[in-house]
């Protein structure tokens, strides 16, 4: 494999009402669900979709289809580290990860350096590599109107030799 390679992610959830959802293994307190067949984790879904792209090992849904029961209510810090364990396999560690969330409401700027904490310690790598901004769409579109969160992820994988 080459000694960098680059990997883009994006997943969308539907919100529904509720009393909260994870994101980035975070709990985030709100009166907001995420509709899923896992836990919803929006954040590590793109996330695992950018390094199973750099790694050229398809996606997400092909690891764990949501179609095997076994992936329901699945905390999805375990599709992480499945995925880890690919990098792992295939001599690459994480060089940097940028992630942005993008949702019109609840804020959350200020559980932004716990989910970096999460991932940091997932990939065992240190908090520098992995960069989360939080964004809006100004009040336009599905997110505007508060139906869904969309993220986005791109990292850069080295190979470790
Ligand atoms: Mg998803």
């Amino acid at each position: 494999m080459n000694s960098i390679r680059i990997g883009h992610g994006y997943d969308v959830h539907a919100f529904t009402e509720g009393n909260g959802f994870v994101l980035g293994g975070v709990e985030i307190n709100c009166d907001k669900a995420v509709l899923a067949h896992s836990d919803g984790d929006v954040l590590i879904h793109a996330l695992c979709d950018a390094l199973l792209g750099a790694l050229c090992r398809g996606d997400i849904g092909q690891l764990f289809p949501d179609s095997d029961a076994a992936n329901e209510g699945r905390d999805s810090r375990e599709f992480l580290r499945a995925v880890k364990g690919l990098a792992d396999q295939d001599g690459m560690r994480l060089g940097n990860a940028d992630i942005t969330v993008i949702l019109q409401a609840p804020k959350i700027g200020s559980r932004l350096q716990a989910m970096k904490q999460v991932l940091a310690r997932e990939l065992d790598c240190p908090l520098e590599a992995i960069n989360i901004k939080a964004t809006t769409t100004e009040k336009l579109g599905f997110i505007g109107r508060e139906e869904g969160i969309a993220v986005e992820a791109v990292v850069v994988m080295e190979c470790v030799a």
